[in-house]
């Protein structure tokens, strides 16, 4: 017989899809989620019970469900920035196929975590710890964690563990977290006009070099421990008639082993420094450092995830080394993974697009496994 939170999970799935929809449709690029916060906050308003509710300075919303002392206290984040701009952009919806801009990354985490708490409101769930349901901001790009971080600071005594929740990790449990450094390379000269200073040092000429000198640096995308480096974003110059006075490129390094992010940023830095030699100075400043960290397979957490996704016979998932909000809480030595709702694909473009078949599976997924965790003796999860 299913339980009475069982089968309020199972009723919540219809409200998650449409709540999916709704959320995707409002624009929330990282540093710019205020607007999809509001929404949020007014959500977990009318779902109600919380000892705490606010949207805090960095847009982070906050609702804390008290329970019983002694069980396991969770801090649940579902991050509401997308890598998409302004622009609203509608959903479409076919054959059991939303298609949208972040509708799996990460609309669907919201809308999931927001049934999660309507189920746990509606049938009084008890037996478990403190649950803290946070829809944070700045997971993605330059937003570097931040609002996952900061949850993480100003709760660390609030909670024992954390469960990042990801739209589209249905078969997919993060037990590792990828140490990441990203900065950004700057080479500036005195420029001039294309014609009458022509001679002088070109910003972007110098920067291509640096560029290129990386490439013999570059790891073997078969080679482990999984190590990247990748240049994602260029920009400088100003016009096709002046002399570049200045230009920029964003690096990133990754690696499930931290020490070789360290030491594959040294070599780069040497590595541009000398095919630029002192024609200009190459500059760095750091944009971003992602922590890294794991949890062992024989946790409580993972364990009690394990335990749900065979009750509800989801496939052995592929455990993977990830860039979450769960790595703000790894970092920090939080016994943390991430988990997800639904499948789907081509995650950070506009063709972005999830099933939602699963997600009637995806639901309760979820929502077993935080009440699970949430019932776990506080001693057992502790780090
Ligand atoms: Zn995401």
């Amino acid at each position: 017989m299913p339980t009475a939170y069982e089968r309020a999970l199972d009723r919540a799935v219809p409200g998650v899809i449409a709540e999916t929809i709704q959320i995707t449709e409002i624009p929330a690029p990282t540093f710019r989620e205020r607007t999809r916060a509001r929404h949020v906050y007014d959500r977990l308003e009318a779902i109600g019970g919380w000892s705490h509710l606010e949207i805090d300075g960095l847009a982070n919303v906050v609702a804390v469900r008290k329970g019983q002392a002694g069980r396991a206290r969770l801090l649940l984040c579902a991050h509401l920035d997308t890598v998409f701009p302004d622009a609203a952009t509608p959903v479409v919806r076919s054959r059991g196929v939303l298609t949208g801009r972040g509708v799996g990354d990460n609309s669907l985490g919201v809308a999931a975590m927001l049934g999660v708490a309507q189920a746990m409101q509606a049938s009084n769930v008890t037996g478990v710890g403190d649950i803290i349901f946070a829809a944070n901001v700045g997971e993605e790009g330059r937003g570097d964690l931040r609002g996952a971080r900061r949850l993480v600071k100003d709760y660390a005594r609030d909670f024992d563990a954390m469960i990042a929740i990801e739209g589209h990790a249905l078969n997919r449990v993060q037990i590792q977290a990828v140490a990441s450094l990203r900065y950004e390379v700057s080479i500036e000269t005195d420029g001039g006009h294309s014609w009458s200073a022509y001679g002088r040092k070109n910003a972007i000429a110098l920067l291509a070099r640096a560029i290129v000198a990386l490439e013999p640096l570059m790891p073997d995308p078969a080679a482990t421990p999984k190590t990247t480096m990748n240049v994602g974003v260029i920009r400088g110059g100003r016009s096709v008639n002046t002399i570049a006075p200045d230009a920029v490129f964003e690096l990133d390094i990754r690696s499930v082993e931290p020490a070789n992010v360290d030491a594959l940023l040294r070599d780069a830095r040497r590595a541009m420094r000398a095919v630029v030699g002192d024609e200009a100075e190459v500059k760095f400043k750091r944009i971003g450092a992602r922590p890294g960290g794991s949890i062992p397979m024989e946790s409580a957490l993972v364990q009690a995830v394990l335990g749900v996704r065979k009750a509800l016979g989801l496939p052995e998932p592929e455990f993977y080394a990830g860039s979450t909000d769960a790595n703000a809480a790894l970092g920090a030595g939080f016994a943390t993974t991430c988990i997800g709702v639904t499948t789907g694909g081509e995650a950070h473009t506009p063709r972005e697009w999830i099933s939602t078949a699963p997600i009637k599976q995806g639901v309760p997924y979820l929502g077993r496994s935080i009440v699970a965790a949430a019932r776990l003796p506080r001693t057992t999860i502790r780090r």
